[in-house]
């Protein structure tokens, strides 16, 4: 899957490679350990500082098309990724052992949003000596090439350089011992007298320059989203779950009826008397200036089904960023709920705030009497507008359907273990896998 250095380009120039809304789709595999570990923090931090500084948002995969997984390679100390949005499906983001350093993560997030290494430009030599013979000779990941591959030069006709000059700051930029055969053999030096580059991992983040193409690359002015980001959201249940996770002890489970129909539900044979939570990716806010204004919209259809009191709540949980890991209490807000069993499927729409990045909770409780319950979500849909402004009742998909058949990618060295900083050194919790066991008989309908 990354194999062709032919086409190395300083930023990628084909607009399909490009991600739409400037929104960069990523899901964490389960080895990340999110969001308990530090890798999970320092990961969160890169994709803040983009935020911060750039209109480009990572938003977590709720069913796109397109999307970078991020993975903890931990038999590899490999840090690469795909440049820019690869299309057809998944892309996979590497970082090993050696890799978890914010300077490091903001720099494989660079690649997938769409930059190769500022050391392939085609006016580097006028900026930096290549001292080739220092060089890895070959690679286990490139056997036919080595690493000098990594050093090459891009021909201008197939580069965009977006009108910067050559920066030694770049989080692109390597150092001086960039895949060095010996660790202390320079690779590389600039020409200018005194300039030292020094490694990526001691880096800032993002250079001004690198801030400056991110804007001519997604045709953005500044650290605002995109127009149209957020989107708004529909979730089906019909082939997942949109990234709803359960959040406590009791769970709710998914059920797909056959491959066009689906929804989740807690029931009392599982729950007991347990409240049972279902919590939804962080989303985003809407940008303060953004002409849809600050109200959103909860839409769903729910089922109550039990011989005895039961409760459906709805609550919103405020996030200072979009990263937030774990929500304060204190900032969630019941919106909805319901406690009325009446064994059909309802439909209801909650105004909610979009202002501020914010999370979804379904809560759903049974009380000690009942013989049998059940309580059931489908079709959730996450609008960015006024409950009043919503005119169509069915959902449609808002994810993006473009596609590529690149496979270029780029490969990175970790940081050398001689010069490492101490690895984050707390283990790695178990996560909560989604559980799809099937109990009820269809309820649907
Ligand atoms: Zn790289």
């Amino acid at each position: 899957m990354c194999f062709n250095f032919l086409q190395m380009k300083n930023a990628v120039a084909d607009p399909d490679l490009l991600w739409p809304y400037g929104a960069v789709i990523y899901k964490t595999e389960d080895d990340v350990g999110c969001p308990e570990s530090p890798q999970c923090e320092i990961l969160m931090r890169a994709m803040d500082h983009y935020h911060q500084h750039s209109c480009i948002r990572f938003k977590e995969w709720t069913g796109e098309a397109n999307y970078v997984t991020v993975f903890f390679n931990p038999e590899s100390g490999a840090c690469w990724s795909p440049v820019g949005r690869v299309g057809g499906g998944e892309q996979r983001l590497s970082l090993g052992q050696r890799c978890w350093y914010l300077g490091i993560v903001i720099h494989e997030l660079g690649h997938a949003v769409g930059f190769w290494h500022e050391m392939n430009r085609p006016d580097r030599d006028t900026w930096i000596y290549v001292y080739w013979k220092n060089i890895i000779p070959y690679s286990q990941v490139f056997v036919l090439q080595g690493f000098t591959s990594a050093f090459a030069k891009h021909d201008p006709s197939t580069v965009d350089t977006l009108g910067e000059n050559f920066d030694y700051k770049s989080i692109m930029m390597y150092d001086e011992y960039a895949f060095s055969k010996d660790g202390v053999s320079p690779t590389l030096q600039a020409t200018q007298n005194g300039v030292v580059i020094g490694p990526i991992w001691k880096k800032p983040g993002l250079s001004a320059s690198d801030i400056r193409r991110i804007h001519k690359l997604y045709k953005c002015p500044d650290d605002q989203p995109k127009p149209g980001f957020p989107y708004d959201e529909v979730c089906t249940f019909n082939t997942h779950t949109c990234g709803f996770k359960n959040g406590g002890a009791a769970v709710w489970n998914w059920r797909a009826l056959n491959s066009s129909d689906g929804y989740v539900y807690a029931s009392y044979e599982q729950a007991g008397a347990t409240p049972g939570y279902f919590l939804s990716v962080n989303f985003h806010a809407l940008a303060e200036h953004d002409p849809r204004g600050s109200l959103g919209c909860v839409r769903f259809w729910y089922l109550l089904q039990a011989d005895c009191d039961l409760r459906l709540a709805l609550s919103q949980a405020f996030l200072n960023t979009p990263t937030q890991l774990f929500y304060d209490p204190d900032a969630a807000f019941e919106v909805w709920e319901n406690s009325t069993s009446t064994g059909h499927w309802m439909h209801v729409q909650v105004p909610i705030y979009v202002t501020r990045p914010f999370k979804l909770m379904f809560q759903s409780f049974f009380n000690q009497s009942c013989s049998f319950g059940n309580i059931a979500l489908d079709d959730v849909e996450m609008l960015y507008m006024p409950c009043e402004g919503v005119t169509t009742a069915s959902p449609t998909t808002t994810s993006p359907t473009i596609f590529s058949t690149s496979t270029e990618c780029v490969t990175d060295e970790p940081v050398p273990v001689t010069t490492m900083a101490p690895l984050p050194t707390t283990p790695l919790l178990p996560v909560t896998i989604f559980p799809t066991d099937f109990m009820k008989p269809p309820m649907h309908g």
